[in-house]
């Protein structure tokens, strides 16, 4: 099954016009007593999670945004989110 991606601006397109900008990792390290085995673990190193993870898209074909959506990298299809509680 083709992968569709819903961009935040446009709605569900073909996947084709966007491109991965891997997995959701939390906010970047504070620079202080930042080691490089820290820094390469954070850039470097991912889960790759069997099921659903979030991860970084840019509608390259589109709107040019950057958002996070919720797939399941076992069938390759997007996984509604759940707002964040306030
Ligand atoms: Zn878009």
């Amino acid at each position: 099954m083709a992968l569709t991606i819903t961009c935040p601006v446009c709605g569900k397109r073909n996947g084709y016009e966007f491109k991965y900008g891997g997995e959701e990792k939390g906010p970047r390290p504070e620079e202080k007593d930042l080691n490089p085995q820290a820094w390469c673990e954070y850039v470097h190193m991912n889960k790759c999670v069997a099921g659903v993870q979030e991860e970084w898209w840019f509608h390259k074909d589109g709107c040019g945004s950057w958002f996070t959506i919720l797939r399941d990298t076992t069938t390759n299809l997007e996984q509604e989110k759940k707002e964040a509680k306030k």
